[in-house]
């Protein structure tokens, strides 16, 4: 079930490259979330966030970020509760390092995101942070992932079935991404 739509930023006014038909926010509560447009640089990054409880942003934005962080190539980072990490087709994937780095830099819970071809939401991580919930009928993950199917209860108390491991079927470490940095 969708936890409820979120408002988009109007400013600045560049749109999206690419954007979700439907976004899902993590918590119970709704709280001010930065939705992220793809390629934006990692100090105009933090300037969406500024203010912002939460933010949302896909996979490779995120790591450019979080490794210029680590580099003190930033500022001061806005303090979040969380961090939307959209992967998927387009968006590329979340490997286990990736999400030291993130808690090492953020220090707040990740929830992955992975969005389909034509940019439905195909699955969400819940606040169990075990697998990503499938909410497509059809439970196979995009082109180029793979991921175990997991169909025992999860322990937010959903039952539908998740997605386990869901990863690149051949990792790409994005040294040209790192280089836009
Ligand atoms: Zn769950």
């Amino acid at each position: 079930m969708p936890l409820g739509f979120l408002r988009q930023f109007r400013k600045p006014a560049q749109a999206p490259r690419f954007q979700p038909q439907r976004l899902y926010y993590p918590f119970a509560s709704g709280s001010k979330m930065a939705i992220v447009p793809a390629g934006t640089a990692p100090r105009q990054m933090l300037r969406y966030m500024r203010g912002c409880l939460a933010a949302a942003a896909p996979v490779e934005d995120l790591l450019l970020l979080a490794h210029a962080c680590e580099r003190g190539e930033t500022g001061a980072l806005p303090e979040l509760n969380a961090l939307v990490v959209f992967t998927g087709t387009g968006f590329g994937g979340l490997e286990e390092s990736g999400r030291d780095l993130f808690w090492r830099v953020f220090q707040v819970p990740v929830f992955e995101q992975c969005i389909g071809p034509d940019g439905q939401v195909l699955a969400v991580e819940c606040d169990a942070h075990q697998g990503l919930h499938v909410l497509t009928a059809d439970p196979r993950p995009p082109e180029g992932f793979t991921a175990r199917f997991e169909r025992t209860p999860c322990g937010c108390g959903r039952v539908t079935p998740r997605w386990i491991g869901l990863r690149r079927s051949v990792p790409i470490h994005s040294d040209a991404a790192l280089s836009r940095s």
